[in-house]
């Protein structure tokens, strides 16, 4: 326990729960009830595993989730952070956990290990991942974020973007976004666990790419909102190659149907090693940079009518023109 709070939760200053849960109890607990919320077979498994959920208390509360479903017990969760003892004491037949310093790559199709790989991001990475006993495939790895890294996003979160850019990879950086991380899953076949070396006490902070990938997603999300009313209806497709960056290979630049076109900077190919320095405004291939960070730069179709601004008079004429 005291290696977990020296490697990595000395980013957060004051662990949120102050009352502690008691493994021993928790054990004793877990027994007596009818669905078992923790994995494990022996005591000393149970025990354990107690100890590892135990400690999320300093960065998180914990959710008991009805059987059958992924509801939450309780509704004040999120507001109200419960420790794993009073979580339990909902006989749940599940547990949740949420925190604003996770950050979760939720892998849900094998195109998503693809598509971070392409990224630089290793899905082997030994941090907390969560696995479900039925579907290997399937899994969860989930990183710590500090209060300066939040500072860094709009309202110091992201909120849930499924299916990004159809890699088949979740990734959310929310307290409003709960993980099941123990117990039975919804359709009672399998259950969460962690391996070993892939549990709790193995949590690191978010590598760099995986800190890049939020920002980018956090961009996509801001430009998405601020750029058409209908976000929610907002598609992207993959640009085979890329207009602007002429990527021909791992298509990543995508194009929104709002026209916004989000030409990524990997190793081989970006609009600044394609163009050279760019900034806002600029026009390459008839379209203009709109929107730069580090991990992206975002054009839209250059407009030549938005010369007018530069030449007013035919515009002024016209408008008279039309009053006749
Ligand atoms: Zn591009």
């Amino acid at each position: 326990m005291a290696d977990f709070n020296k490697a990595t939760i000395g980013a957060v200053p004051n662990p949120i729960l102050a009352e502690k849960s008691d493994p021993l109890h928790i054990l004793q607990m877990v027994k007596n009830l009818k669905h078992q919320p923790i994995t494990g077979v022996t005591d000393e498994e149970l025990l354990s595993r107690a100890r590892n959920l135990a400690q999320l208390e300093a960065l998180g509360g914990f959710i008991p989730i009805r059987k059958g479903t992924k509801s939450p017990m309780v509704s004040s969760w999120g507001k109200e952070y419960l420790s794993l003892e009073k979580a339990l004491s909902y006989k749940p037949a599940a547990l949740a956990v949420f925190s604003p310093y996770f950050l979760i790559l939720d892998y849900d199709a094998e195109s998503a290990l693809d598509f971070v790989v392409r990224r630089g991001i290793d899905f082997t990475l030994s941090t907390w991942h969560i696995r479900r006993t039925d579907n290997l495939w399937r899994f969860k790895q989930i990183f710590l974020v500090t209060d300066e890294m939040l500072d860094e996003l709009p309202e110091r979160k992201i909120k849930r973007e499924t299916n990004y850019l159809d890699s088949g990879l979740d990734v959310f950086c929310s307290k409003k976004s709960y993980i099941l991380c123990d117990g039975e899953h919804e359709d009672g076949e399998g259950r969460y666990y962690s391996p070993g070396g892939l549990d709790v006490c193995d949590l690191q902070p978010a590598p760099a790419k995986v800190w890049d990938l939020i920002k980018e997603v956090s961009e996509f999300q801001q430009v998405g909102r601020s750029s058409s009313k209908t976000y929610s209806n907002t598609k992207s497709k993959k640009l085979y190659p890329c207009p602007i960056c002429g990527r021909n290979k791992n298509y990543w630049c995508f194009e929104n149907d709002n026209g916004l076109i989000h030409c990524m900077n990997g190793q081989t190919f970006s609009a600044e090693k394609e163009h050279g320095s760019l900034k806002i405004g600029d026009v390459v291939n008839g379209y203009a940079l709109v929107a730069q960070i580090s991990t992206c730069n975002t054009f839209k179709i250059h407009n030549p009518r938005s010369k007018r601004i530069y030449n007013p008079r035919p515009v002024r004429r016209r408008r008279v023109n039309a009053r006749r």
